[in-house]
């Protein structure tokens, strides 16, 4: 057995649903209800990240134990666990959509590990919350192979994001209508254990102050500060208008940060809603997203959104700032300084713009960013969205080679054969005037390449691999998947035999369900 400590500070501090059980329903004055996952009839274990049972004081053994999986279904609860599912609020795509909630994400407890540190462990897909409104609290093993590779591949990659011990199948059957066209099919039934400091988001603060209720926000901003921002607890008093400020004011500047990390790798994340969005700037669920092939700003992988794309690559960085100042408008009632969090949200923008341009440097491998430096970045975005370049395979080819040659670099366009002189004259100056700037930088060749190498991966989860995984998967052969999760581990490192990995997508998977089109069903 584990002999894990459980130290609820979400349940105990913080005000509960005084209804349990599933019936759906609107929650008001709570931040949760208590309810219990649905059993399943025949858990299998799939895959566990062993970076994270290490964070939860976990042996290989209890992994493989039956103990863990039972628990990790859904099927059984540990001592000190107590389910619950939260109650939040949310814009989605730009509409307020009221309450919200964990409508299939049943928390089980925070977990105190040997080092002190509390971890939340949630079950998603593991049955019906009073959140679930019209449909079943149930997961599919696609989505939860996408969730579970893709936060472990993130982490690996240094960006913010929510983590995950454990994916499990149920041995049931979900019925889903993936393009929702009314074709409905049988999925084989999968469990995520997803592991956060918390799992609060915008959208937890936001239905409170909808609902004018704001005692119940006050106690959850004083909670999450008290818990998850003490530090500013030694500069502000508790419970004034400036520690909430300044708390928002860091809120925004994660957020800043874990934006540049999506923009650095060709991270979309397809549903940029405010209940996707962690208060810790952790990346959050993980549904219909994709990363860039080849460089299109434009692109949004989530069918759902294909009309105004707005949550297309290029635009997270606004949609981000959109969503800051929902939370503003939220917090306005403890604060009432609009100038401070007006101020907040300005110091957004300015951030942004500055560690963009520190990240775009550090993949070029510049010392530091120069103003003349804007013209070349601007440059190469145009450059590789008109040649249709692979954008992982690009930068990481001007980490390694020394000789930096166009007639290679077009290989990495998906259009190579068409490509006319105007494209490639273009390509090669701009090679050019990246060779001129280098020359002004003061590193050598090698510290580049060795610089370079830590911000430009080589592997991804890429839209294609992870298609090819579940396909495999839902076959019950899970080789694959378990080879890019340990290929995955180490992104910035050539592997060798693991090249396949490395390959830009194929022609089969362009136009593809489940490769460059998502759904939001899951
Ligand atoms: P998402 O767009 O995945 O973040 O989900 C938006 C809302 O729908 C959240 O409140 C989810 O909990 C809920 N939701 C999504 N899928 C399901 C499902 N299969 N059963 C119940 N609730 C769901
Ligand atoms: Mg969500």
């Amino acid at each position: 057995m584990s002999g894990w400590q459980f130290d609820n500070r979400f349940v105990n501090e913080l005000p509960a649903d005084p209804q349990s059980g599933t019936q759906r329903r609107q929650v008001h004055n709570a931040c949760y209800s208590f309810v219990e996952p649905a059993a399943v009839t025949a858990p299998a274990l799939v895959a566990y990240a062993a970076e994270v049972a290490e964070l939860l004081d976990l042996t290989a053994e209890d992994c493989q134990s039956d103990w863990f999986l039972q628990v990790m279904a859904g099927n059984r609860l540990l001592d000190g666990m107590q389910p619950h599912a939260m109650c939040y609020g949310g814009h989605q795509f730009g509409m307020w959509a009221g309450q919200l909630g964990d409508g299939r994400a049943i928390n089980l407890g925070e977990v105190r590990n040997q080092a002190g540190q509390h971890w939340s462990l949630q079950l998603k897909g593991a049955g019906e919350t009073p959140y679930s409104r019209s449909a079943d609290g149930l997961a599919v093993l696609r989505s939860s192979i996408r969730e579970f590779v893709c936060s472990e591949a993130m982490h690996h990659l240094g960006v913010p994001t929510t983590r995950a011990l454990s994916l499990v199948t149920t041995g049931e059957e979900v019925m889903r209508d993936i393009m929702y066209d009314g074709h409905p099919a049988a999925e084989p039934g999968a469990v995520v254990c997803r592991v956060a400091p918390s799992f609060i988001r915008f959208g937890n603060f936001q239905i409170f102050a909808a609902r004018d209720q704001h005692e119940e926000l006050r106690t959850l901003a004083d909670f999450t500060i008290r818990h998850y921002f003490p530090d500013i607890l030694g500069v502000h008093e508790a419970g004034s208008a400036q520690s909430y400020l300044a708390w928002f004011e860091r809120v925004c500047d994660l957020t800043v940060e874990m934006v540049v990390h999506w923009m650095r790798v060709g991270f979309v994340h397809g549903v940029m809603n405010t209940d996707n969005m962690s208060i810790h700037g952790l990346t959050i669920d993980y549904g219909p997203y994709g990363w860039l092939d080849n460089f299109d700003p434009d692109w949004t992988p989530n069918t759902t959104d294909a009309q105004g794309k707005r949550y297309r690559y290029s635009q997270q960085p606004n949609i981000a700032l959109w969503n800051c100042y929902q939370l503003a408008n939220s917090l306005h009632p403890l604060i009432e300084d609009s100038s401070g969090l007006e101020a907040a949200l300005q110091q957004f923008q300015l951030s942004y713009v500055e560690r963009w341009r520190a990240m775009m440097a550090s993949k070029l491998g510049l010392a530091d960013f120069q103003p003349s430096d804007e013209k070349l970045f601007a440059e190469l975005e145009k450059v590789l969205a008109q040649l249709d370049m692979d954008m992982t395979n690009f930068y990481r080819y001007l980490s390694t080679e020394d000789r930096l040659l166009s007639s290679e670099l077009i290989e990495f366009s998906y259009r190579k054969e068409e490509l006319n002189d105007e494209d490639k004259n273009r390509l090669r100056d701009w090679l050019q005037q990246y060779a001129e700037r280098l020359k002004s930088d003061g590193r050598d060749q090698r510290q580049r390449h060795q610089a370079m190498q830590q911000v430009n991966p080589v592997y991804l989860f890429r839209n294609y691999l992870a298609q090819q995984a579940i396909e495999n998967s839902e076959q019950g052969d899970h080789q694959m998947l378990h080879e890019l999760l340990n290929v995955l581990r180490r992104p910035y490192e050539e592997q060798s035999g693991m090249e396949a990995y490395a390959a830009m997508r194929p022609d089969w998977a362009r136009n593809k369900v489940g490769c460059s089109m998502l759904s939001c069903s899951s």
